[in-house]
């Protein structure tokens, strides 16, 4: 298996894919095919997690040895998750979720985030890079705490952290302001996510720079879901669910399903895309947008204009209108001449038109106070979600109200109703919110659901990083940072 680049760049290994995160020329590593698991289904359903992730990872890391790609894999889904089962399937009434949230910082971002920093270090292992390794990336508030975590203290990697300083939720910046771990860095940025993420890719593709930290003695490199170590892992939970569901008697072999995928940078949904490819039963996937619903219109017009308004909303790490990973798919349906002439009309005219011919995806969306009401809702029906999810679930409810569709669906939950509290207090009709880590506990009180052990004691935890900076200065933050590794 090798990778290349969607904007042509030449073919690569799969541990140098992993490395580079992104390619010279701009674009993001794509598989060359994609393996064909058919038969493979016929024969998972006694797998376990592990067992699963091995069969799917080893189709792409050719050149990961069956040894270090188990110690990876032990090493991710061995004991940092609080169930053996990893990604619980949860069903209430006729809706099925699929819990992505019980990694160590309670949202989706850990699926992949735990196994990439040992993906990474034996990558550089096999290609005996001698620089040390500068994680840069941009966060909507899940990756960046995802992060940092699954690389504290990693051997020969640091990791730098922005994320927009007003758009993430007050559990979401204490779990990375007081991040442990002398490797480990985060800053707020003056901005929205879209600005955080383009300056994070500026820093990438400055040719002056990444001379400038050679010299010094470091490479960059991306944990974004634009790095291919991310969307690989995320392939797994697919047929896990699929597994799932057909163990559990909700659905026959080789009968297709849906998945709705509450979506923001187009990573989980694209991995969703990327497991139909490879043969599992998908039918629809179905992507669910808040108020910033720029694929829901890409969907349904194939033009994609950046050029409109950026809403924060109560699903912040969705607030993204520069969906990276949708390039992936553009060039599955394309080739690389005509993403590159996409990806330019986008940097320079802020839009494009792309003749999308529909293959399974549509797309929905749901704004805040059908979110917030959909929570209480749900509720009510015994289960509660967070922000994100009720965005998947409310935008479900529309897909089968204009298709009739009745086939099965999984919704994807990417986060836990810890993470984003007050705001899930809303959706339950709380009138008073009490600021801050208080809304933790009296969500728990409310709902009596005990608090999640990774943030028991996060409002009691020293605070680290109390950079904020503007766009402009994120190069000199950088720099600062890696002066002092
Ligand atoms: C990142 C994130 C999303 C969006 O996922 P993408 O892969 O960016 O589409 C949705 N919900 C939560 C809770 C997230 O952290």
């Amino acid at each position: 298996m090798h990778f290349i680049s969607t904007r042509g760049e030449g073919k690569i290994s799969p541990s140098q894919a992993l490395l580079k995160g992104i390619a010279d020329d701009g674009g993001l590593y794509v598989p060359e095919f994609f393996p064909d698991l058919t038969d493979f289904i016929n024969n998972m359903y006694r797998l376990s997690y592990k067992e699963l992730a091995f069969e799917i990872l080893s189709r792409f890391l050719t050149d990961f040895t069956e040894d270090e790609l188990k110690m990876c894999i032990e090493s991710a889904y061995g004991n940092n998750f609080d169930t053996p089962e990893v990604t619980p399937l949860k069903q209430a009434g006729k809706y099925y979720f699929l819990e992505l949230f019980h990694g160590k910082t309670l949202a989706f971002k850990d699926m992949a985030l735990s196994i990439l920093p040992h993906l990474m270090v034996t990558a550089a292992k096999r290609n005996k890079t001698d620089k040390k390794i500068i994680i840069l990336t941009a966060t909507s508030g899940d990756t960046g705490k995802a992060a940092l975590e699954g690389f504290a203290n990693t051997e020969g990697i640091s990791i730098a952290v922005f994320y927009p300083q007003n758009g993430v939720s007050d559990i979401q910046k204490l779990q990375m302001i007081t991040q442990e771990g002398e490797n480990t860095f985060a800053a707020g940025v003056y901005g929205n996510f879209d600005d955080t993420q383009t300056g994070v890719k500026k820093l990438f593709t400055d040719a002056a720079l990444k001379q400038k930290i050679a010299d010094m003695g470091f490479v960059f490199s991306s944990a974004n879901s634009i790095n291919i170590g991310r969307l690989l892992p995320q392939i797994i939970y697919y047929f896990r669910a699929y597994q799932q569901m057909v163990n559990g008697g909700e659905i026959k072999h080789g009968e297709k399903i849906n998945f709705t995928v509450p979506t923001g940078n187009f990573g989980n949904i694209l991995a969703g895309y990327y497991a139909k490819k490879m043969g599992l039963p998908v039918n629809k996937l179905i992507c669910a947008s808040n108020e910033n619903k720029i694929l829901y219109d890409f969907f349904a017009s194939g033009e994609y204009n950046t050029n409109r308004d950026f809403y924060c909303t109560v699903s912040p790490s969705m607030d993204i209108l520069i969906s990276s990973n949708l390039e992936r798919l553009l060039y599955d349906l394309s080739n690389a001449d005509l993403v590159t002439k996409t990806m330019n009309a986008l940097k320079n005219q802020k839009e494009y038109s792309f003749e999308y011919k529909a293959d399974g995806f549509c797309g929905f969306f749901a704004d805040s106070a059908e979110a917030l009401k959909a929570i209480g809702e749900m509720f009510e029906n015994g289960y509660l979600m967070d922000t994100h999810t009720a965005v998947g679930y409310a935008a479900y409810k529309k897909y089968v109200k204009e298709t009739h569709d009745d086939a099965k669906n999984v919704i994807i939950s990417t986060a836990s109703p810890f993470k984003f509290s007050a705001d899930v207090l809303r959706g339950l009709g709380c009138a008073k919110i009490p600021e801050g880590f208080a809304s933790v506990y009296e969500l728990s009180d409310k709902t009596g659901l005990p608090i999640p052990e990774p943030i028991k004691n996060l409002e009691k935890k020293e605070i680290k990083h109390k950079t904020v900076c503007g766009k402009e200065e994120m190069e000199k933050v950088v720099l600062d940072f890696i002066n002092k590794r």
